[in-house]
C-alpha cells in the first residue's frame, strides 16, 4: 500500500468512525454496526460469521505458516445522551458512544483492510472478533462460547482501548493487571417497622444501614493490603415510608473491585461478615447477594514486555506503561482463555477539547490518533503471528 493508499485509508477509517458514531447501539442491539461491519468485511473479501447475536467473526488466512492472532474491538454504546455539539454527533436520544467502541471497530476494519492487502506475505491466521455488549451484560463470554476462539483455534489475542489520560501519540504497555474485577451485590438491612415516635417498638433499619455503610469501609482501609487495589462503594440506598414511620428495611446495591483474584474471591465473605455483624449489633438482620461481573484483565507480562518495543517501532508512537485502572472490561474472559494483550491508545488533545472521561456526555476523542491504533493492531499480528515473539 503506498502513500496515498494509506491516506485515503486512515481518512476511511475516520468516516467508518463517524457513520458509527451517529447511529450509536446499545448492548446486544448492534444490528446495524453489524451490518455495517459484515458489508465492509464483505467488500474487502474477508470471510466471516455472526457470533453472540450482534458479533461478528472474520477470518483472514494468511499465505505463510505461523500462529492464529485474535483482534478484538468492542461494539456497543452506552445510555447517555450526547453533549459534545459535534457535527457527527448521536442521532439517537439517549444512546451515545462515548467510551470509544465507534473508534475501536473503525480501527480494526482499518487493521483488516492492511492484513487483508497483504495477505501473501502473512503468517497464520487473524481472526476479528467484533464484539456486541462490553458495557453489559458481556458479549465476549458467549462469543467465547459459541466458538469464536476456534476454527482456526486462536493462539493470542489484543485489543486497543482508547484512554484520554494518554496524548494522541502514546500507547499504554502495561504487564499485569491492567482492569479490575467488577462484581455486583444487594444487600438488603432488615429491621422492623413501627411508629417514628416509638423508636423502641421497632428495630430502625436506617440506623443499622447507615452503621454497615460506615463499617464496609474498614475492608479496604483496614482488611486489604495497602499495597494493594481494592474498592468496595455502594451506589444506591433506599428504604424507608415517610418521615415518622420506622423503615423495615433499607436495600442497597454496590460493586467490588480488585485486579487480585484472591481479593476478589474474599469480598463476598467479608462484606458478609460485617455486614451481618453490625446489622445484628442493631437487633437487624443482613441479606448479601453477590452477582459475579467481569473477572480482572491480566495483561501476559512476557508478551507486554518483548512488544512494546516493537510496537514503538512499528506504529511510531511512544510506548508507555500506563497505569492500571479500575475499570472493567469483558476482554478479561478472553484473556483467561489465551495469552492477551491490551493496549491503551492516547487520544487526549486539549486543542480540541478531548479532555474528558469515557462515560461522559462530552468525551470527545482525537481522531488523529486512529491510525496509530491501525499501526499498532497490525504490529501486533506481525510479532506475534510470524511467532518472532515467543508466547509461554
Ligand atoms: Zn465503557
Ligand atoms: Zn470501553
Amino acid at each position: 500500500m503506498d502513500r496515498e493508499d494509506r491516506v485515503a485509508l486512515d481518512r476511511r477509517v475516520i468516516e467508518w468512525r463517524r457513520a458509527i458514531h451517529r447511529r450509536p447501539e446499545l448492548g446486544f442491539q448492534e444490528h446495524e454496526t453489524q451490518a455495517l461491519i459484515e458489508r465492509e468485511l464483505d467488500a474487502l473479501g474477508i470471510e466471516h460469521r455472526r457470533a453472540a447475536q450482534t458479533g461478528v467473526v472474520g477470518v483472514i488466512r494468511g499465505a505463510l505458516a505461523g500462529r492464529t492472532v485474535a483482534l478484538r474491538a468492542d461494539m456497543d454504546a452506552l445510555p447517555i445522551s450526547e453533549r459534545t455539539g459535534l457535527p457527527f454527533a448521536s442521532e439517537t436520544p439517549n444512546a451515545m458512544h462515548a467510551c470509544g467502541h465507534d473508534a475501536h471497530v473503525a480501527m480494526l476494519l482499518g487493521a483488516a483492510t492492511l492484513l487483508q492487502a497483504r495477505r501473501a506475505e502473512l503468517h497464520g491466521n487473524v481472526v476479528l472478533l467484533f464484539q456486541p455488549a462490553e458495557e453489559g451484560p458481556g458479549g465476549a463470554e458467549p462469543m467465547i462460547a459459541e466458538g469464536a476462539l476456534e476454527n482456526p483455534r486462536v493462539d493470542c489475542a489484543a485489543m486497543l482501548h482508547v484512554d484520554v489520560r494518554l496524548p494522541t501519540g502514546t500507547i499504554g504497555v502495561t504487564p499485569g493487571p491492567v482492569n479490575a474485577s467488577a462484581d455486583e451485590f444487594t444487600l438488603r438491612i432488615v429491621g422492623r417497622g413501627g411508629h417514628g415516635a416509638y423508636p423502641h417498638t421497632g428495630v430502625d433499619a436506617i440506623v443499622a444501614a447507615s452503621a454497615v455503610v460506615g463499617a464496609l469501609q474498614s475492608i479496604v482501609s483496614r482488611e486489604i493490603d495497602p499495597l494493594a487495589s481494592a474498592v468496595v462503594t455502594i451506589g444506591t440506598i433506599a428504604g424507608g415510608y415517610r418521615n415518622n414511620a420506622l423503615a423495615d428495611e433499607v436495600v442497597m446495591t454496590g460493586t467490588l473491585r480488585a485486579h487480585d483474584p484472591a481479593i476478589r474471591d474474599s469480598f463476598a465473605a467479608r462484606v458478609e461478615r460485617i455486614a451481618s455483624s453490625v446489622a445484628e449489633g442493631y437487633g437487624a438482620r443482613a441479606e448479601l447477594e453477590m452477582r459475579q461481573g467481569y473477572p480482572p484483565v491480566v495483561n501476559d507480562a512476557e508478551i507486554a514486555c518483548g512488544f512494546a518495543p516493537i510496537l514503538a517501532r512499528d506504529a511510531g508512537v511512544a510506548v508507555v506503561e500506563a497505569a492500571p485502572t479500575m475499570g472493567g472490561e469483558d476482554f478479561a474472559f478472553i484473556a483467561l482463555a489465551v495469552p492477551a494483550l491490551q493496549m491503551r491508545l492516547g487520544i487526549r488533545n486539549e486543542g480540541i477539547g478531548a479532555i474528558r472521561s469515557g462515560h461522559s456526555a462530552e468525551f470527545i476523542l482525537d481522531e488523529a490518533a486512529l491510525a496509530h491504533g491501525v499501526d499498532a493492531l497490525v504490529a501486533f499480528v506481525g510479532a506475534l503471528g510470524s511467532e518472532q515473539l515467543p508466547i509461554a
